[in-house]
């Protein structure tokens, strides 16, 4: 199971429901820890996967980069010891997620420094593009310089390969994912997945958001492996 986050804040206004409060950050990374569930990055669980590993781990993501995945999220993970994945838009560090139209508020997106930090505490960094743009029809130039650029720029800051990308809206296609592939990354996010596409180029992840108490949280697991259960016996 993959976890999808955008935000960990308390804010007035939340039209697209992108963040959880800090209480209920806490509260979720405690129930994961209670199921003795533990928190790893995307990366480290395709690694497990591959070695038919990944028992007990459960994948934590954050889409966009916000300044208060650092400031809120960070501190929780490692309480207890978790990993987690930060897809950040390489063209807008420093900037906001004014690709959101208005009225939807702006919130302030990590910096290169910020980035940095993140990586240096242990936490993975994969790409979300260089402009959070919709790639599915996109032109093959513009989707080829989304992933390849995004992800040479964010080398080149965190000093490590990138191996993870996530579609910006969950928008893909055919196109997206050959296009992520060859621009040398071993995973990609997607939002929702339908069975015969789910693999690791295009890995379902379950919505998290305020309203998920731990009866959600459980429910959701439940539903998860339901269709992943699905998905087996249909292909
Ligand atoms: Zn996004």
């Amino acid at each position: 199971m993959i976890l999808m986050y955008h935000g960990v804040a308390t804010v007035a206004d939340d039209p697209n429901k992108l963040c959880v409060t800090p209480s209920r950050f806490a509260e979720q990374m405690a129930w994961l820890a209670r199921r003795g569930l533990r928190g790893v990055s995307v990366g480290e669980l395709v690694h497990a996967l591959r070695a038919n590993r990944q028992r007990g781990l459960v994948g934590i993501t954050f889409d966009d980069g916000y300044v208060n995945v650092l400031d809120s999220a960070l501190p929780e993970l490692q309480r207890h010891r978790f990993g987690a994945t930060v897809f950040v838009i390489s063209g807008r560090l420093g900037g906001t997620n004014d690709w959101e139209a208005p009225p939807a508020p702006r919130w302030p997106l990590l910096s290169a420094s910020q980035v940095q930090t993140l990586a240096a505490a242990g936490i993975e960094i994969g790409s979300h593009g260089v402009n959070h743009t919709r790639l599915a029809s996109a032109e093959p130039e513009q989707v080829a310089r989304e992933v390849r650029a995004s992800r040479a720029t964010l080398a080149a800051l965190v000093g490590t390969e990138i191996r993870g990308f996530a579609y910006p809206y969950g928008s893909q296609d055919v196109a997206a994912r050959i296009a992520v592939r060859d621009a040398g990354y071993d995973y990609a996010c997607a939002v929702a997945a339908k069975g015969p596409e789910i693999g690791l180029l295009t890995l379902p992840r379950v919505y998290v958001g305020q309203r998920d108490g731990e009866a959600r949280m459980a429910l959701k697991r439940l539903l998860y492996r339901g269709h992943l259960a699905i998905k087996g016996r249909s292909s």
